[in-house]
């Protein structure tokens, strides 16, 4: 006997940047049992899953998979697997996660370059492509949603500006992927990470990937021979990867017709994963953005309507997040416990330049919708009042109502 009790979690709604509520169809997938991972069933639903998000990512990407991990696994399994030391790469930096996508890139021993911009603000497609002109990277690393800001990056367009450029363009679209637009073949996109527990309405863990033939050309031209696995002679022309376990010509080779063996597939990931697009699939992507791009209208216009303002540029706001600054003379922490302890809704707090100036509400996935954006609406407006912070009587949930009445 133990005296550890069992693990009942406290019941929560999350209405951070991520995660998120799983969806309870994604929780019930990730309860069945185990199958060996050659197992016939399993090697099935990995193909089936793979096929599931060539749909997701609006992809013919043969090499669409995912990569056992968090959405940081993806990134670096793509940057590590992308870029040899000396390499150029260039990163348009918005946020706090193109910042991580510098450091990765410098840990590849790349030769970084970026371009910034203030928090709140998004870059002009031509700012990009006279970026790649001028510094000529081998690979361009952007981010698409960066939660930190809550900044949308507009990525249409790029492919085409960027034609001619041999440039491989990376793109991390971890938070934005099934609240807004993307469309990976279309917009040119090389490589696309992802990650579950933002609107694919998951536990995070998983990172489903896509990779363009050319870019599986390319690390595929970095295969090694695995000592004690691969017969084959050693072909490659690159450095090798640096990494083993994020060695995407290896992945591609567990995935693929081939299935050499690497790691042990993370099973309930992967049927967490599957579900998490069946779900999106089922609803259809167009109806997701657009129910996404509904509800964060409504809790935008919500927390205005209670006379907070909010940060940054409106016109580029990702649909799933908003970054509400924080009142004069409130404790925002105070706050942000207040809603947690007493009304069981979490919100999210920020980083780096915005630390302590504003708080982000998410709805996404599963909490993409009017009860718990009208709640969240309501806890804050109580909360705030509680802090003796002056706010409009009723005003969130009115503002809201007006945006779902049309
Ligand atoms: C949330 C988020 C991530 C999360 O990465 P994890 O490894 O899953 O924590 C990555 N990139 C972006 C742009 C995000 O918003």
């Amino acid at each position: 006997m133990t005296s550890s009790p069992p693990l009942v979690p406290p019941p929560r709604l999350l209405m951070g940047p991520g995660p998120i509520t799983a969806h309870p169809r994604v929780l019930q997938a990730m309860s069945q049992q185990l199958v060996g991972q050659f197992d016939p069933a399993m090697t099935g639903w990995m193909n089936d899953t793979m096929d599931l998000y060539r749909r997701v990512f609006r992809t013919a990407n043969e090499q669409t998979f995912l990569v056992d991990g968090t959405s940081r696994a993806g990134i670096e399994a793509a940057l590590v697997s992308l870029l040899e030391p000396g390499d150029r790469l260039l990163v348009p930096v918005f946020g706090r996660f193109g910042h991580l996508l510098r450091e990765i890139g410098e840990r590849c021993g790349a030769e970084v370059h970026t371009i910034e911009r203030p928090w709140g603000e998004v870059f002009d497609v031509e700012e990009i492509t006279s970026a790649v002109a001028r510094v000529r990277p081998k690979v361009l690393a952007l981010v698409q949603g960066d939660t930190s800001t809550t900044m949308n990056q507009p990525l249409a367009g790029l492919a085409e500006a960027l034609a001619g450029d041999d440039v491989i363009v990376y793109c991390d679209a971890t938070a934005s992927l099934g609240g807004n637009e993307l469309a990976t073949d279309a917009w040119g996109l090389d490589v696309v990470t992802a990650g579950l527990q933002k609107c694919l309405g998951g536990p995070s863990g998983s990172a489903p990937i896509t990779v363009s033939p050319r870019a599986v050309e390319l690390v595929q031209g970095r295969r090694h021979v695995e000592a004690g696995i691969r017969e084959d002679r050693d072909t490659a022309r690159g450095t090798r990867i640096a990494s083993n376990y994020l060695d995407l010509a290896m992945l591609i080779d567990y995935w693929g017709p081939r299935r050499l063996n690497h790691h042990t597939e993370a099973t309930t990931m992967l049927y967490g994963a599957r579900e998490c697009a069946r779900v999106l699939l089922d609803e259809g992507l167009d109806e997701s953005v657009e129910r996404h791009r509904l509800h964060g209208a409504a809790m935008l216009a919500g927390v205005q309507g209670l006379g907070l303002s909010v940060f940054g540029d409106q016109a580029h706001k990702m649909h799933n997040v908003v970054a509400v600054e924080i009142p004069d003379g409130v404790d925002g922490d105070a706050v942000r416990a207040g809603m947690l302890t007493d009304y069981g809704i979490e919100i999210g707090t920020s980083f780096g330049p915005l630390h302590g100036r504003v708080w982000r509400i998410g709805t996404m996935g599963w909490n993409a919708r009017r009860d718990a954006v009208l709640t969240t609406l309501a806890t804050l407006e109580q909360v705030l009042r509680e802090a003796g912070a002056a706010v409009t009587a009723g005003g969130g949930t009115g503002a809201a109502r007006e945006v779902y009445a049309g």
